[in-house]
């Protein structure tokens, strides 16, 4: 292996170094195989020969605390010394010229430089490119004035201009050497030209923390080198989490007006009556680096740099390499065409760059994907689609807020609607006003191969290329006959008093009550991690399908047993203080979908220790709050036990990203198990889409008419004897998720991804993959049993 990239000549063919690689990739970096990661620009994985020599290298020496004279100690200081030098030749930085400061990662390097600013007689000037990553816009924060720079040429025009508003004070001006968005590489001749242009009192900040993980960085030339370069060291590397700070030792009397000192950048302290230090002077690196220094991750990080140099030879190639499948990406998804001819990717490519001139262009590409009618794909539904198949992306407002307002033309005004609408980082509406509000990367790394680039390219084809014009098989209003008019009644009804958590079928004799928070008993408890008081989902943990409560109205308790074992725990299903002992129980915060609520949560150990051990996570039973514990007019009423809607509970459920009722319907379902029949796929049990109603139709087989929930407005359940009947609107389609693989019986997730993958090839609607209806009740209340006849309202459109 250490002889690998002398044997590979840089003229010789890139599909041989790409075989080189994917062969050197199985052995290397076993955590690849089987999956398409594609974010390399988030974090690179690291080598096992990396990773067995830190080992040995811990393993074969003692590591002391620096700053001493035992043995140890001047081992670590040594190995440090080298270090340091190492990665100032892996830039071909003077260490004349340079020093390096050891950070946590590149955002605290730009803290650094920061404080240093914060600290001037007079405070500083900020100005910044609008393609910053996050870390360096929020600077802005501290500065006393501060500019952001539109585009290229508004920075050169300012450099034309003298760097003006910038001379007057201490100014700093900062740009990524790569944007993390879309790869762009932004020219590195603006050091020197702000230099020569404004002098000392304008220095520069170049931020390579995306740069450097595919491409060299040559600082050779100190007069022409940024002042202040950031780096993170796990983009290149994987590990160790480390970032550092090249400091051009001509702008390192900035740092002399830093005010903090600690253990480590200080010679000497007095406290008692007076209040004197001496800073240490020696090196810059030595006043800066406050603490103990991360030691064994500076060892790691020398193991890193010699391993890459073995497994890839230099930063050189790996630039050489990257950049030719980040063209082969950009290329086949610039070419995927609809049957109607319209592309399938808008891909943010800025102009000025080209994916075949390294210097313009680094390997990722950002992309958001339309359907063949002009219509934006929602990027959740591409990311759940995704992860089913095993590829690993980047998705939403990738912390470069600058970059994607411009490439997405979003007005400051719509990303404040955005953000008050639900849209804030990592959310599900990212599709707002008919605009996405994040993009899609891929981002390639040393490790990539064309195989990973084929995956991607093949998964869009697959997914979202249409070849035919297909419209979704919607009813058109008026169009039905009467046969099909009277056809639907109610099937099954289940609830899921644990959220998340298995079903309990509602005896079919039972007539149940409706709410507007939905049916009697449902979602009343969830449970919740205990560090982070987050409601846990089946979505993370699918072994909560296992965990099954039963409502048990004759001994007033909820029953929770386990699928696959016999114990079994039990909580009063009432909240009456009176007559049950409520010292288990205890207020709480607890967040369930993104919302904040206030839950009681259970703390006896037997509670604790039984959803412990059945979900392998520390989590307990929490009780989402009812109105029976606070109005007084119920507080004393006897919880009647023999009744099973409740007198003595459900909440008004305040679950405001959660609808308050799911129903499904059988011709739909039994259209999806056709479907996965004719490609030889396991049918999809009712379960597995965790309805509350199931609607059937009436009709003699072969009649019934699949999707027609589609177009409903609304539908009325019959009353009857017993049954007061129910009216609910139709609020619209589910949207589903990768949860509807996960196996209700077995709490496993199907590796195939169905019925999932077969639902979001024949259901797309609208770029989502809907399977079912959300609805609510009209009015305060209803009832309703199994059996009862239902009457639809047509007039909804879905999209
Ligand atoms: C990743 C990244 C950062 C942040 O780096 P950390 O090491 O996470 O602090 C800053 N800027 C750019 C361009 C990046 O890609």
């Amino acid at each position: 292996m250490g002889k690998f990239h002398r044997s590979v000549a840089t003229s010789e063919p890139a599909m041989e170094y790409n075989d080189c690689i994917a062969r050197m990739r199985e052995e290397q970096y076993p955590m690849l195989a089987g999956t398409t990661y594609l974010d390399h620009a988030g974090t690179t994985p690291y080598s096992k020969k990396l990773m067995d020599r830190f080992s040995a290298d811990m393993m074969g020496s003692l590591f002391g605390n620096p700053h001493s004279a035992s043995h140890s100690s001047q081992h670590s200081t040594q190995m440090i010394d080298d270090t340091r030098l190492q990665l100032l030749r892996l830039f071909q930085a003077d260490p004349e010229e340079f020093d390096v400061v050891f950070t946590a990662n590149a955002t605290a390097a730009i803290k650094l430089v920061i404080d240093a600013f914060r600290d001037q007689d007079g405070g500083f000037w900020y100005g910044y490119h609008v393609d910053s990553h996050t870390s360096l816009v929020g600077v802005r924060e501290v500065a006393n004035g501060h500019k952001c720079f539109e585009s290229d040429q508004d920075v050169e025009r300012w450099i034309e201009d003298g760097c003006e508003g910038a001379v007057k004070k201490a100014a700093l001006f900062a740009y990524p050497a790569q944007s993390n968005m879309n790869g762009r590489r932004l020219p590195l001749r603006w050091s020197s030209q702000i230099r020569d242009t404004a002098g000392p009192p304008v220095y520069i900040l170049l931020d390579a923390a995306a740069l450097t993980s595919t491409s060299p960085l040559d600082l050779r030339n100190s007069d022409a080198a940024p002042d202040f370069t950031a780096l993170s060291l796990y983009k290149i590397f994987g590990f160790p989490d480390l970032g550092a700070l090249i400091v051009r030792k001509e702008a390192a009397h900035v740092f002399a007006k830093r005010a903090y000192f600690g253990g480590g950048t200080v010679e000497m302290v007095v406290c008692l009556k007076e209040t004197w230090h001496a800073k240490k002077t020696a090196s810059l690196h030595e006043q800066l680096e406050d603490g103990t220094l991360p030691v064994h991750s500076i060892l790691a990080l020398r193991v890193a740099m010699e391993t890459h140099a073995e497994l890839y030879g230099t930063l050189e190639r790996v630039s050489r390499h990257t950049a030719i499948l980040a063209e082969r990406l950009y290329e086949g998804l610039r070419k995927l065409k609809h049957a109607n001819r319209s592309a399938v990717a808008q891909i943010y490519k800025d102009e000025t760059s080209n994916y075949s001139n390294s210097f313009t262009q680094g390997p990722i590409v950002a992309f958001n994907l339309r359907d063949s009618h002009g219509k934006w794909v929602s990027n959740t539904e591409v990311e759940k689609l995704a992860s089913i198949k095993e590829i690993q992306l980047r998705v939403g407002g990738l912390c470069n807020p600058g970059g994607i307002a411009t490439a997405l033309h979003l007005e400051p005004w719509e990303m404040r609607d955005n953000f008050s609408a639900g849209q804030k980082c990592g959310g599900e509406h990212d599709i707002l006003n008919g605009k996405p509000t994040g993009m899609i990367r891929a981002s390639l790394g040393a490790m990539s191969t064309l195989g990973d680039v084929e995956k991607l390219l093949s998964f869009v084809d697959e997914f979202f290329v249409e070849r035919m014009s297909i419209k979704p098989p919607v009813q058109v209003n008026g169009t039905r006959n009467a046969v099909q008019q009277l056809g639907w009644h109610v099937e099954a009804l289940t609830v899921y008093p644990l959220k998340s958590c298995g079903g309990w079928q509602i005896p079919s004799d039972t007539a149940w009550d409706i709410r507007p928070e939905g049916l009697a008993w449902d979602r009343e408890w969830c449970i919740v991690h205990q560090g982070t008081g987050v409601a846990l989902s089946q979505k993370r943990y699918p072994r909560m399908a296992l965990i099954r409560p039963h409502l048990d109205f004759k001994t007033g308790k909820l029953r929770i047993t386990q699928a696959d074992n016999a114990t079994e725990v039990s909580v009063s299903l009432s909240l009456d203080p009176s007559y049950f002992d409520l010292t288990d129980l205890k207020s709480h915060t607890t967040q369930v979908c993104g919302d904040t609520i206030k839950t009681r949560i259970y703390t006896s150990p037997a509670i604790t220790d039984f959803f412990t051990d059945a979900l392998g996570v520390p989590c307990t039973l929490a009780r989402f709050p009812t109105p029976t514990s606070t109005d007084p007019s119920t507080r004393h009423s006897k919880p009647q036990l023999s009744k099973p809607a409740s007198t003595f509970g459900p909440s008004p459920l305040l679950l405001p990203n959660e609808s308050p009722i799911l129903a499904i319907t059988r011709p739909s379902l039994n259209a999806l198990n056709t479907y996965l029949k004719l490609h030889f796929l396991p049918a999809a049990p009712a379960a597995q889409f965790r309805a509350n109603i199931i609607l059937a139709q009436s009709s003699p087989a072969g009649s019934e008419v699949p999707w027609d929930e589609d177009t409903w407005r609304s539908f009325t359940i019959a009353s009857d004897k017993g049954v007061e009947g129910a009216s609910m609107d139709v609020l619209g389609g589910c949207r589903r998720c990768g949860m509807v693989c996960v196996d209700q019986t077995t709490g496993i997730r199907a590796e195939a991804g169905e019925p999932f993958v077969s639902l979001a090839k024949m259901r797309r609607v609208g770029g989502r993959v809907l399977f079912g209806v959300h609805c609510a009740l009209r009015g305060t209340a209803g009832s309703v049993r199994v059996g009862q006849v239902v009457e639809t309202t047509e007039g909804r459109e879905e999209g």
